[in-house]
């Protein structure tokens, strides 16, 4: 039973909004939950219910919700200047010890930041400025952008062209010119016969191969994730990424690691792309920067490419570029990610934890994989364990049960395909832990259950 309250919510919600990534007819006929509260892992709804946030939000509640210091310092900024901007020969103190602040966080050659408000525009950003780099260079020919099928990196036009989504492709004329999708490092999903290892290799000499076919002449940059996360947290094969940078070394082909959801924190190292052994040229970055309290990303260069974006002007930037109040926000959230050593405790403490009870789940009828590195995770839903190959009938539905009655499980967990997905925060307590991992089994069950008397199964 849902309250008056909840119903005039929901009434008005379908009145006048419009949700991102959603069948609005179909979510308005179901009604939406209506969160109304966070603190530190978990979430209320307006029926006083609440679920653990094993997702963080969309990856981004790092530190939990409701921090106090984060509110106590977005308030001390907003009265001393809430706002200016960083264009016409102006900075100002918040953007100035968060460039700095990132620049000792990043691998050593890592010295700049180029604010924005998102990811996705963090990634138009890219976009703009590898083309601009090369032009720059005297090479201007140098205009194609290698990403993978099922890359996500956002949601504007060139975001989108960047990711390998082809429903997102389908709706508003994408991609735009000169970006190429290849091959992703799915083993699960594609790996066929091959090993994790053989499959990894392979992934990146498609990588090559486009390289090749393309030629390194009209090559800007190849961009990736460190681990896929909205493509359904695709962990690549140990092989994937050394492979890669065999394959890039020595090549004028810029390397961009797209960190919107792997940077601060979430494998138990800084950035993904210290934890695979990754050397970028640029790194987007966005979400855990500021834990999501308040929207604000950027694009941080190596000091060689800062140099030769700093020659002539960039005819690029945002309103939102290093707002003071974000960037006073994100500086708060790495002060508490630094004084409560959250890094360490992802990849010493509580990820590991996790990962060991998360790989348990691999026991379950349904469970056809269950993957987890630092604090994000997959389960791989199978009617046919241990086949990989065969998949669901039709594709999404358990994936969305599945999600559906985690939820009512008291778990918030997303549905990529068939596939549940997590990402906890870090903060997350042991006991916390075990609630999550007795609440996905038990979701696991209900969805067996309820898979079987659906036909699905
Ligand atoms: N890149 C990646 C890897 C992401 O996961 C996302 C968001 N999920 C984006 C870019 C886009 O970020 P935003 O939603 O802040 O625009």
């Amino acid at each position: 039973m849902i309250s008056n309250i909840t119903a005039d919510y929901r009434a008005r919600d379908a009145a006048h909004h419009l949700h991102p990534f959603s069948e609005m007819r179909a979510l308005n006929a179901e009604g939406s939950r209506v969160v109304v509260r966070g603190e530190g892992s978990w979430i209320w709804d307006s029926d006083g219910r609440r679920a653990l946030d094993g997702m963080s939000g969309l990856w981004c509640v790092n530190i939990g919700h409701g921090r106090r210091e984060i509110a106590a310092a977005v308030t001390r900024q907003m009265a001393e200047l809430s706002y200016t901007n960083t264009f016409f020969k102006s900075t100002h103190p918040p953007a100035i010890a968060l460039a700095e602040k990132i620049a000792t966080l990043t691998q050593p050659h890592l010295s700049h930041v180029f604010f924005t408000g998102s990811g996705s525009e963090a990634n138009d950003t890219v976009v703009r400025m590898v083309r601009h780099y090369w032009a720059e260079r005297g090479k201007p020919a140098k205009q194609v952008i290698i990403s993978r099928r099922n890359a996500y990196h956002g949601s504007t036009m060139a975001g989108a062209s960047l990711g390998g989504m082809k429903p997102m492709h389908a709706q508003g004329g994408l991609p735009i010119p000169g970006i190429v999708h290849r091959a992703q490092p799915y083993w699960f999903g594609e790996g066929g016969e091959m090993s994790p290892e053989e499959f990894g290799i392979a992934a990146a000499r498609d990588i090559e191969a486009a390289i090749e076919e393309i030629g390194e002449d009209n090559i800007a940059a190849f961009i990736a994730e460190p681990i896929q996360g909205a493509g359904g947290v695709i962990i690549p094969p140990e092989t994937y990424w050394p492979e890669i940078a065999r394959i890039l070394a020595g090549r004028e082909i810029l390397t961009v690691a797209d960190e919107v959801i792997c940077g601060f924190g979430r494998t138990g190292r800084w950035f993904g792309s210290d934890f695979f052994g990754i050397r970028p040229d640029l790194m987007s970055i966005a979400k855990g920067l500021s834990s999501g309290y308040l929207p604000i990303g950027g694009v941080v260069v190596s000091s060689a490419v800062a140099e030769v974006l700093s020659a002539n002007e960039f005819n690029h930037g945002f309103t939102y570029s290093a707002h003071p109040v974000c960037c006073a926000a994100a500086l708060e959230n790495l002060r508490i990610l630094e004084e409560e050593r959250l890094v360490d405790r992802v990849a010493e403490e509580i990820g590991p934890y996790l990962q060991r009870g998360w790989r348990a789940l691999a026991d379950h009828p349904l469970v056809g994989e269950a993957r987890m590195v630092g604090l994000i995770g997959a389960l791989e839903l199978v009617p046919d364990k241990p086949s990989r190959s065969v998949a669901f009938p039709d594709t999404g539905k358990v994936g969305t049960l599945a999600r559906d009655l985690s939820i009512a499980n008291g778990l918030v967990m997303r549905a990529v395909r068939d596939s549940l997905i997590i990402a906890p925060p870090f903060t997350l307590s042991f006991e916390e832990a075990d609630f999550l991992l007795a609440a996905a089994r038990k979701t696991l069950d209900d969805t067996l259950d309820a898979a079987r008397r659906l036909g699905l199964k």
